[in-house]
């Protein structure tokens, strides 16, 4: 039911409902209003003018002491006939010397009105409950212009009343016609307007249900265009992540299978032969071992790429001294360059605190310095520097090994991507270390670049802010 309220399509109907109908009670109600204010002010000026008449007629006749004058008589009654109402002249003792209808001839009457009039005013009343206009005035005599006495006059409103009730009616009618009207409109004008946004629902539903190729965009409003277009993208997107997701569980079996498939012809060939020396089967069970370490290796670095996803990523931040951070990573990786030939120098140019994950960055700077020098040659050297300003802390690896060729420096952070195959695998590489390195940077949000050249040496540049900024 609320569902229903909240829709665009009743918001739409409601709006124009309110539109529709509500000016039509305003518009009959001030119509109404002005018919009657207009016919009360037409009807008052009206009686006035002839009472007025009446009472400059009766000033100069006798008639206030004497009420057999004929010709002030007719008038009097042609007055009270033509206006449906009451006439009464008051003399100047405020008694009632004429009612038309006899009820109070000769009675003394003390209205506040009937007095203002005597001291000359004219006295305009209208008593919309009882339905009459009254217009009391004074009698002035034009030679003393003393005040001689008061008429009344009042008429019934009840033929206004009468138009008024029948303009009503119409109103109403119309007023209603106009109502169905607008529903009616309202209802299809509702329906149409919100179908476009029906048919974008239904092919998100299609896409939900399976049918993703088939998504089509609505474009009749600039806003469901809108939509559309971020629905194709976000379509495109989920396309990418998709066939990336495919890609990599592909490239994670080949990986995984590498090792075990040795392993099998290492076994098999085993097997097969009879009267085996013990010498073979040592040799043979070294090489399964080594297998085993590095089908273990693979399955320690999915695991560490897999805590470095940002989305699951549960960052231990902690205010770290990046240089100790450094000499621990130098000492630990000293005795596999020292077995390699290669030199290793770590330059610290200033103290450096910063919030990391420590275990994260130190796993990113060993994957750095142990592939400058693994991919390094005899003799070669790895220049490690450490460097800050007041934002951002530097960590650059330098190496004079194989360097990468250009055409691969775009690649070698994807997952499993190695330059030469055989020669990483060779020397236990899993392709998977510089995308480590990669995201525990992102992580960090920070940066990392490489600069390299075939033949002559890779320089890796790492940027992580001092303060950890929350993603
Ligand atoms: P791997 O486990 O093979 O070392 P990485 O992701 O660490 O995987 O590196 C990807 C590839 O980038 C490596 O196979 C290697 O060819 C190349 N590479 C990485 N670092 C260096 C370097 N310092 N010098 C030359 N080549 C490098």
């Amino acid at each position: 039911m609320l569902e229903g309220l909240k829709s665009l399509r009743f918001q739409i109907f409601l709006l124009l409902l309110i539109f529709g109908i509500v000016p039509g009670f305003f518009l009959r109600a001030g119509l109404l209003s002005a018919y009657e204010h207009r016919a009360v002010e037409v009807q008052t000026s009206d009686i006035t003018g002839q009472a007025q008449l009446l009472a400059t007629q009766i000033a100069s006749s006798n008639y206030l002491s004497d009420q057999s004058e004929e010709n002030i008589s007719v008038q009097l009654d042609q007055m009270s006939t033509m206006y449906d109402g009451r006439i009464l002249l008051v003399d100047a003792a405020f008694t009632v010397v004429e009612d038309n209808y006899q009820l109070d001839e000769g009675k003394v009457i003390l209205l506040p009105d009937v007095i203002r009039a005597y001291r000359g005013e004219t006295v305009q009343t209208y008593d919309r409950d009882n339905h009459y206009i009254e217009v009391i005035l004074p009698i002035i005599d034009q030679h003393t212009s003393g005040t001689r006495g008061v008429l009344m006059v009042s008429e019934s409103t009840d033929s206004m009343e009468l138009n008024r009730g029948y303009l009503k009616q119409w109103a109403l009618l119309i007023q209603l016609l106009i109502g169905v009207m607008v529903i009616v409109i309202g209802c299809s004008v509702s329906v149409v307007m919100t179908k476009p946004l029906k048919r974008l629902a239904k092919s998100v539903r299609d896409v939900h249900d399976g049918y993703e190729n088939d998504f089509k965009g609505i474009d009749t409003y600039t806003e469901t265009a809108a939509i559309s277009a971020a629905c194709h993208g976000m379509l495109r997107r989920l396309q990418i992540l998709d066939e990336t997701r495919q890609e990599f569980v592909s490239n994670v079996s080949h990986e995984l299978k590498t090792p075990l498939a040795s392993m099998k012809v290492l076994a098999d060939s085993l097997i097969g032969q009879e009267d085996v020396p013990v010498e073979f089967y040592r040799e043979f069970m070294t090489d399964i071992g080594e297998e085993i370490d590095r089908e273990n290796k693979i399955i320690n670095d999915l695991l560490s790429l897999v805590k470095m996803d940002k989305t699951s990523a549960n960052v231990n931040i902690s205010s770290v001294n990046i240089n100790e951070l450094m000499e621990l990573i130098m000492k630990r990786l000293r005795p596999i360059a020292r077995k390699q030939n290669v030199d290793l120098v770590l330059e610290s140019f200033r103290p450096v605190i910063a919030e990391v994950d420590e275990v994260k960055l130190t796993l990113a700077l060993s994957n750095l310095i142990e592939n400058a020098i693994k991919y390094n040659r005899p003799e070669g050297w790895v220049h490690v520097s450490l460097n800050a300003d007041h934002q951002n802390f530097f960590v650059t690896v330098e190496d004079n090994g194989i360097g990468i060729p250009e055409e691969d420096q775009d690649h070698i952070f994807e997952r499993f991507y190695r330059v030469d195959k055989s020669h990483s695998r060779e020397i236990g590489g899993t392709g998977l270390g510089l995308a480590i390195a990669r995201n525990a940077v992102i992580l960090h949000r920070g940066a990392i670049r490489v600069h390299s050249a075939e033949g002559e040496g890779t320089t890796f540049t790492v940027r992580i802010p001092l303060n950890y900024i929350e993603g």
